[in-house]
């Protein structure tokens, strides 16, 4: 049987075409910003939905109420920025790094160029973790410890901690109607009658409680094989000397 007849199709049809015509095929962006790192053009990546809307599975809510966040991405150095947000490279250094050992400086962040993240998209689970706000590749982060004056000395990616957690919940992302559920239950930010209702939050428990134990068994050996090949979730590195 039919659903809707060809004529209200033809309506439907034509006003989506006058509305693309109205607003363009990216109404969000009007202009192109150059990267800070490389100046080459940034394009836009993925739209984090408004807190509060319908986002699709496994998709992390914008910390806005009312806005969607676009998320810019330079496809030279990789690095992936908010739409239209001002950088300041020295406050996004200070933001990475901290003192490590003989006056040299210690960098743990997540990495954009890595499996997990090529697997989560929008649902990794470390897309909002990212000290600052730049999300990194190994070549963005270089080129920002370079523009500090403090190159980067050795870079690691490591097979264990919170590299695994991610890929665990980055994977269970896809199965759950709540984004990063576990996480955001332990912080308190999502309850039972907040989120998307107790039935979504108690199907989200299940599948959590039942199914990470299964999903370990796959994402244990995915985030290792991603580390030995340089594409593990985490980066750390190490400058020489601060100065
Ligand atoms: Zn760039």
């Amino acid at each position: 049987m039919a659903h809707g007849s060809p004529t209200s199709l033809q309506r439907l049809t034509d006003q989506a075409e006058s509305r693309a015509a109205q607003t363009g095929p990216i109404a969000v962006h009007d202009e192109v910003n150059p990267c800070p790192l490389c100046g080459d053009p940034l394009y836009a990546w993925i739209a984090l939905p408004a807190a509060g809307g319908e986002a699709s599975v496994g998709m992390p809510l914008s910390a806005l109420p009312d806005e969607e966040r676009i998320l810019d991405r330079c496809e030279s150095c990789g690095v992936a920025i908010e739409h239209g947000r001002k950088i300041d490279l020295l406050a996004e250094w200070e933001a990475v790094c901290r003192a490590g050992d003989g006056g040299g400086r210690e960098i743990a962040v997540p990495n954009r160029a890595s499996l997990q993240a090529a697997i989560g998209v929008e649902g990794w689970a470390a897309i909002g973790l990212s000290p600052g706000s730049l999300l990194f590749t190994p070549d963005s982060l270089r080129r920002l410890a370079a523009l500090n004056g403090q190159p980067i000395e050795q870079m690691r990616w490591p097979r264990w901690g919170r590299t695994q957690g991610w890929m665990l919940q980055t994977l269970l992302n896809g199965l759950t109607f709540h984004p990063n559920f576990a996480r955001e239950v332990q912080a308190g930010r999502l309850r039972r009658g907040s989120g998307r209702g107790a039935f979504r939050f108690y199907a989200d428990a299940v599948v959590t409680i039942l199914g990470a134990p299964l999903i370990a068994l796959v994402s244990f050996p995915l985030e290792l094989l991603g580390a030995i090949f340089k594409r593990g979730g985490e980066i750390t590195a190490r400058t020489s000397k601060a100065t």
